[in-house]
């Protein structure tokens, strides 16, 4: 199972709600939210985390403190099932992934907060760090002041284009022998990654979100295959059977180096049992 990896989205596709939000409706600054997007210039008010760096300006003016950001983003609920989803994908061995339109400090403080940092090899998001001054500051994935990420979707914020970030993903992996990819995600942002994806992969769009109106609208522009999933258990259940699936097919199912005799039998039996056929 080294050979899957697994790329998930961040907000709705792990948690249950979009992080920049709560953090502000947490933080009681939706009014400020609300003043401050007339005055930004159009082009950062299509920029969110532009928008967001400059929330967070405003807040630390007001007192806010790092603490009080953790404390809002260690009461964000994951969606129910997909923690343990998350550490059996990772205990059959699969490589998992995040590439999240978010930030990298809210990423990080949710997932040391649910126990899963560990499970993770790489996270793709905007930076998110810490100032000399106690300020969070929250910076493009993609530079776009000196250059466009040249994706001319327009489902691809100018900050962050994950198809790239897909494309690049894929490039390593052919150096490492990695074979399959299985992605997750719910936003319109998820799509142009799903087009990057092979005949081999598998992309699993949130039922009834943006980028499950994108795939279905133009199913022939992709290539892996479409499973969706509306809930936490459905995603579970679903990204076990599409492992187990690859597994049986690669003929690794068992085999001498699979990381299947590294943990508890009755644990692999229980995850594998737990995983219905997937439906389409
Ligand atoms: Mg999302
Ligand atoms: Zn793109």
């Amino acid at each position: 199972m080294a050979g899957i990896v697994v790329v998930f989205d961040f907000d709705k596709t792990i948690i249950d709600l979009d992080s920049d939000n709560w953090v502000v409706d947490e933080l009681g600054a939706t009014d400020l939210f609300n003043q401050l997007l007339p005055t930004m210039p159009w082009n950062s008010v299509m920029l969110f985390n532009k928008l967001q760096d400059r929330m967070m300006k405003e807040l630390h003016e007001q007192g806010k403190t790092i603490k009080d950001i953790e404390e809002v983003l260690k009461r964000a609920p994951a969606i129910p099932r997909v923690v343990p989803a998350i550490k059996a994908a990772h205990a059959l061995g699969c490589d998992l992934r995040i590439v999240s339109d978010a930030n990298l400090f809210y990423i990080e403080t949710i997932l040391n907060h649910l126990g899963i940092s560990d499970c993770f090899t790489e996270i793709h998001t905007n930076p998110g760090y810490v100032d000399e001054e106690g300020r969070l500051r929250i910076r493009p994935h993609h530079d776009f002041h000196t250059s466009s990420h040249g994706c001319s979707s327009n489902t691809c914020p100018p900050n962050m284009c994950k198809g790239l970030v897909i494309e690049k993903i894929q490039a390593s992996l052919a150096k490492e022998g990695k074979k399959r990819m299985i992605y997750l995600g719910d936003g319109a942002g998820d799509y142009c990654p799903s087009l990057k994806l092979k005949e081999q992969d598998f992309v699993m769009p949130r039922k009834d979100f943006p980028v499950w109106k994108l795939i279905n609208e133009n199913h022939d522009l992709v290539k892996a295959e479409i499973h969706g999933w509306s809930d936490g258990e459905e995603q579970e259940q679903i990204l076990l059977q599409i492992i187990k699936t690859i597994s049986m097919e690669d003929n690794q199912f068992l085999s001498v180096d699979c990381k299947f005799q590294t943990i508890p039998i009755n644990a692999v039996h229980e995850a594998i049992t737990k995983a219905l056929p997937v439906p389409y």
